[in-house]
């Protein structure tokens, strides 16, 4: 066992997950903005949705905004309200 190499690959693991948890609670945010319908990047309330696709029955919708003003453009997993069980999607 190379505890060094072991050492090594834990903190570019808990890196990660910082980096990870930092970006989800920033989309998060981002997210929060575009619900109220102002563009996280420059603050006005132009955010459009310019796609939107269901990746399936239960699983969540990807939702892709995008603002005129200042093009920022970021695509958001929300999940779907109702699914399956509301008996909305009877295969
Ligand atoms: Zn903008």
């Amino acid at each position: 066992m190379d505890f060094y190499l072991l050492a090594f690959l834990l903190i570019i693991l808990s890196g990660s997950i910082i980096v990870y948890i930092y970006y989800l609670k920033e989309k998060k945010e981002e997210l929060a903005s575009i619900q109220r319908g102002f563009c996280p990047k420059c603050h006005k309330d132009s955010i459009e949705l310019v796609d939107q696709r269901s990746t399936g029955c239960s699983g969540p919708k990807l939702l892709s905004y995008e603002c005129p003003e200042c093009s920022y453009y970021n695509s958001f997993a929300v999940e779907s309200g109702g699914g399956c069980g509301t008996g909305k999607c009877s295969l």
